[in-house]
């Protein structure tokens, strides 16, 4: 069978947000996860087998998957850049989102963030009693997702006073199930393996969790 093929650019897979294009599906996919934010510009389909970054997921459960009912969809269903702009009347308006850079108390280096999970941990750090310093995106890591090669940088590097170093990693808990991430993990796992330091991923239940830590401490 000879499939049609169109002629001119392979690069058919186009980014939504920012309009960068692919000729691989799953190079596509690991860009808008990795380098937009979820929620604001993105939003996941539900469906393990899947789990697509898309604009709007009622819509893309529509067409990809038509035997799935709508009904048993809970939580956001577009992206709320996507959604602002087709409300009528608002199209001036930006959509709110939390970016921008943050001054450690503990460096006096600034570090910059992509969400306000990240934000929210920065300032914890800087409370905790136990972290000597932290710094943002501290180098690249080599992995492999689908037989293909690709860098990951991870969220932070974590000195304890002790001398212990963490690597750690913000994510939202919905997509640490995520192959893409799993396999970033693993090689992360490994870096900090051959350091000795240990790996990490901080969803926002841990942030939480630590948050309240970090609330104790200050009690005692
Ligand atoms: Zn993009
Ligand atoms: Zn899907």
């Amino acid at each position: 069978m000879t499939l049609p093929f169109p002629t001119g650019s392979d690069k058919k897979y186009v980014c939504f947000c920012c309009g960068l294009q692919y000729s691989d599906y799953e190079d596509f996919k690991v860009h808008i996860i990795d380098e937009h934010e979820e929620g604001r510009d993105f939003v996941l389909c539900p469906l393990d087998h899947c789990k697509a970054p898309v604009r709007d997921v009622k819509l893309h459960l529509k067409v990809k998957h038509p035997h799935f009912n709508l009904k048993n969809f809970k939580g956001q269903s577009r992206a709320i850049v996507w959604k602002d702009f087709s409300s009528k009347g608002k199209k001036t308006r930006k959509p709110r989102f939390k970016q921008g850079k943050y001054e450690s108390i503990k460096t006096g280096k600034m570090l910059g963030y992509r969400s306000g999970l990240e934000e929210k941990l920065y300032k914890i750090l800087d409370q905790h009693d136990d972290v000597a310093s932290f710094y943002s995106e501290p180098f690249n890591i080599d992995y492999i997702h689908k037989g293909k090669a690709h860098k990951y940088t991870p969220d932070l590097i974590v000195n304890f006073i002790d001398g212990q170093k963490e690597l750690w990693e913000v994510k939202p808990s919905n997509q640490t199930d995520l192959e893409v991430n799993k396999n970033k993990w693993y090689a992360a796992e490994q870096a900090c393996k051959i350091r000795g330091w240990k790996f990490k991923v901080y969803t926002e239940q841990k942030i939480e969790k630590l948050a309240q830590k970090v609330r104790s401490q200050n009690i005692d």
